[in-house]
């Protein structure tokens, strides 16, 4: 197949390394020309680890050990209001967020209970499930990271590359390999990117974060519309099951879905596409600026058919057949909430905490039902939920039982706390501008009280900042952190969905709700939605 060479543009320069514009065009392009983010690791055991939070320069502590899954927190009592005007080091804590990756949101039993060790000693108890399957812990101190990587390690988890401009935890399908509906398993492709690439400094400095998604569940259940780079479950017609390949999605600043390049890839091929697709993007990539250095930009000037034509020929070296885009999927709800059926006859249950949040107690109580149910295997989700695997029928009540008694609702969960995701916020974040989990919390709580029979479908995705980790652009009611007239408030954006009701929601310019007046507010726009809507329609369609 002939070789494709973009022609580097007349004038502008965007440091795209393809075009030998690899002089640092801003601080964090000269950061990693200076020094790799994974070598971090070497001076965290062999000097930070024992001389302390102080003895950390700047360029490793704010820059480099996220490519360890590390970040200083938020100094507890600093208001929203001082966000934008503090300098880091005001902000920030002595403290650190650790971030595990669980990649396509695998654990075992043995790493939940690690995971749990380590939550109770080091992180005064804190775990929160992430909407792309993570755990992150809190409090954690950098005399304890050596440790803690030693545990994690030795049950094959690992923080590398949790954050940073890299290949960040791959999602999957939380039920691949056990659900009866399942068109393919994408776990092999999952492990073998993981096992070849994370860590290989190929892949270590890209122009920003990574996020790849690879499902094959007809419930489209890892948001793929706004990852990066995504594998999509589908039939081809004469050559079987595998996957539709998209690209270009993300959020944040000029948010974007995904888009089909409309390739047919094989389950064996999925890794070199990958491959060939983080090359491009760390080649092409703009690295100019921060706000531009996400492979959407890159697609929009390009446009998929250039995009193709560049994988194939320049990094694959043969064309990718054409294949179908995927089917809708079955319903609006992919949070594997509730019992189903495996396709060996045992069951999965499906349990929802509250916007993700739990705790080293509670994975410590969930691994002893899982034990005592005979299994070995709980995945996390991409809507922070929690599942179990391969649960027999006789043991389904007791460990349904067993996680609603942990305040993990598994049958009774209500639409609202189904579809409320929260992100880190102000407890922790040094961005947030408000708070979050609690007030989604509250939030929910409400939500049940005043609607108590309400069950439609319906997603509430609250942000601490107008970063988008909780993914706001994709919910029916996006509720994004900003002052109100001095107070916490947000600012809404309405019918956005993924799947079923694709699209990016509206945002209610001029509209800030107070905080003392969230819950009214989404009460009024959900009981609206309810005596409004024609029957079958969702949200997004209202
Ligand atoms: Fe922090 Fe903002 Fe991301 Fe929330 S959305 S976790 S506040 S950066």
């Amino acid at each position: 197949m002939a070789q494709t060479r973009i022609a580097p543009p007349a004038a502008k320069v965007e440091g795209q390394w393809a075009f030998d514009q690899r002089e640092p065009l801003n601080g964090n392009e000269e950061l990693k020309q200076a020094d790799d983010g994974l070598n971090v690791r070497h001076r965290i055991e062999t000097i930070y680890a024992h001389q302390g939070f102080d003895s950390i320069p700047g360029d490793d502590l704010r820059g480099r050990m996220r490519w360890w899954g590390l970040y200083t927190q938020r100094r507890p009592g600093i208001d929203g209001g001082k966000t934008a005007t503090l300098e880091a080091h005001e902000l920030e804590d002595s403290y650190f967020m650790l971030r595990v990756r669980c990649d396509g949101g695998k654990l075992t039993l043995q790493q939940l209970r690690t995971v749990a060790a380590i939550s109770r000693e080091f992180g005064r108890d804190t775990a929160d499930i992430t909407d792309r399957q993570n755990i992150q812990l809190h409090w954690i101190r950098i005399e304890d990271v050596p440790e803690i990587w030693r545990r994690l390690e030795s049950v094959g988890l690992t923080t590398q590359e949790a954050c940073g401009d890299v290949p960040r935890v791959i999602v999957g399908s939380p039920v691949a390999g056990v659900a009866a509906d399942e068109i393919v398993d994408g776990t092999p492709a999952i492990e073998e990117i993981h096992r070849r690439y994370i860590g290989d400094p190929a892949f270590s400095n890209l122009p920003r974060k990574w996020k790849t998604a690879i499902s094959g569940s007809p419930h489209q259940d890892v948001a793929h519309e706004i990852n990066d780079v995504a594998f999509v479950g589908v039939v081809h017609p004469e050559l079987g099951p595998g996957f539709d390949l998209w690209v270009g999605g993300a959020l944040s600043t000029n948010p974007m879905l995904g888009k089909r390049l409309g390739a047919f890839v094989t389950l064996e091929q999925v890794p070199e596409v990958w491959v060939g697709v983080t090359s491009i993007f760390r080649d092409y990539g703009y690295r100019r600026l921060r706000t531009r250095a996400r492979l959407k930009f890159l697609l929009a000037d390009w446009g998929t058919e250039l995009f193709r034509q560049v994988l194939e020929g320049e990094y694959l070296g043969y064309a990718l057949p054409d294949g179908p885009e995927p089917a809708p999927p079955p319903t609006g709800r992919r949070d594997h909430v509730g019992v189903h059926p495996q396709k060996d006859g045992r069951f999965y249950v499906g349990a929802a905490p509250m916007v993700g949040r739990i705790s080293g107690p509670i994975l410590d109580a969930v691994a002893d039902l899982v034990e005592a149910a005979g299994s070995d295997r709980v995945q996390l989700t991409s809507e922070q939920k929690l599942v179990v695997l391969d649960v027999a029928s006789d043991d389904v009540d007791t460990v349904v039982d067993g996680l609603e008694a942990l305040g993990l609702q598994v049958r009774h969960a209500s639409t609202f706390r189904r579809g409320t995701l929260a992100c880190t916020g102000i407890e922790f974040c040094k961005l947030a501008i408000v708070e979050t989990k609690a007030r989604a919390t509250a939030l929910v709580g409400e939500l049940e009280k005043r609607l108590p029979t309400f069950d439609q479908p319906i997603t509430i995705n609250v942000n601490g900042c107008p970063n988008s980790c909780a993914r706001i652009q994709t919910a029916d009611i996006g509720l994004k952190g900003a002052l109100a007239q001095g107070e916490e408030g947000y600012q809404v954006h309405l019918g956005g969905g993924l799947g079923l009701s694709l699209g990016l929601g509206k945002t209610l310019r001029g509209l800030r709700v107070p905080a003392s007046e969230l819950e009214d507010y989404v009460e009024r726009v959900t009981r609206r939605f309810d005596e409004q809507r024609l029957e079958g329609e969702l949200f997004a369609e209202w």
